[in-house]
């Protein structure tokens, strides 16, 4: 597996790769891989032969007081595990290397940035999809394979990729679990035990709204408060949304019908977590 610390030196693998005619595919992350991350790249590897990852915690998607300098960093056992899916090429940039000093140019979504997570983190998706516009230049991947954990964000970059005409393929892949339910995310290392216990009930409140969807319920309002109530019969548990929207536009809907999302964002303790169920 090559490794590249700097954006010219992936640029200039990307350009050769092109001039040969390989297949390239992108897994963006921010590191601490686990089980989710690896369905990612095995993913990849289905659509094509050969498989970037990117591994680079974007200080731009971090608002002031967000978990930036704490987020869990592990390159080493990150390295590992990429080789042994068989990994192409891992792209592992300092923030110096990706950003210029004066950097001014930014990529913002006007409508499906707004909602759900752009509500509490206004700058976030400024900074996702930034940095995942420059990641498609630097890598130039044919298919990009993201996760379904993130559903606003996976929504947002097919978005920015529809309106300015970037030529990739976007991939979404489905939410690995723990196998009691809980959504494998690299924050869950901020958990304590009882808070681990606590985070449970966010993947069993959204498969309970699956039963109830199941059995008839079609009432979107009296769903989330459904929801809600079960987030907050755990005393660690403080809800930021839980929201019931069209899975591509993130418009609220009203009445369910299948195919839609219900997402939810809720701080464990200090630790903030997501999840969602498409119905
Ligand atoms: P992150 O490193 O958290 O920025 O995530 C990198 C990519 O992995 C994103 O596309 C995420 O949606 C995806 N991802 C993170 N956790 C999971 C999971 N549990 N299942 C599937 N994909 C995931």
């Amino acid at each position: 597996m090559l490794t590249i610390q700097t954006s010219e030196a992936m640029q200039a693998w990307a350009q050769a790769a092109r001039r040969s005619g390989i297949r390239v595919g992108l897994v963006p992350t921010m590191g601490a891989l686990h089980e989710g991350h690896l369905s990612l790249i095995r993913r990849a590897f289905e659509r094509v032969d050969h498989v970037v990852v990117s591994i680079f915690v974007n200080p731009t998607q971090f608002a002031p007081g967000e978990d930036l300098d704490r987020y869990p960093r592990q390159l080493a056992v990150d390295a590992e595990r990429c080789a042994a899916e068989g990994v192409t090429c891992l792209f592992a940039p300092e923030a110096t290397g990706v950003y210029a000093a004066d950097h001014s140019v930014y990529v913002e979504e006007s409508v499906l940035s707004k909602g759900l997570c752009g509500g509490t983190r206004p700058e976030h998706f400024r900074g996702v999809l930034t940095v995942v516009a420059k990641l498609f230049n630097l890598v130039q991947p044919d298919v990009a394979v993201f996760g379904q954990k993130d559903a606003q964000q996976a929504a947002l970059i097919r978005r920015m990729v529809r309106d300015l005409d970037f030529p990739v393929e976007i991939d979404v892949a489905p939410i690995v679990r723990e196998p009691d339910g809980l959504a494998m995310s690299s924050r869950n290392a901020y958990l304590s035990v009882a808070e681990r216990q606590s985070a449970l009930g966010l993947s069993r409140s959204l498969q309970e709204a699956v039963r109830a969807f199941g059995s008839g319920v079609r009432d979107a309002t009296s769903l989330r408060a459904a929801i809600a109530a079960a987030l907050e019969a755990s005393p660690d548990v403080r809800i930021d949304y839980v929201a019931t929207v069209d899975a591509e536009s993130l418009a609220p809907v009203e009445t369910l019908r299948s195919g839609i999302l219900i997402a939810l964002a809720a701080y464990v303790g200090r630790t903030r977590l997501i999840d969602n169920v498409v119905l």
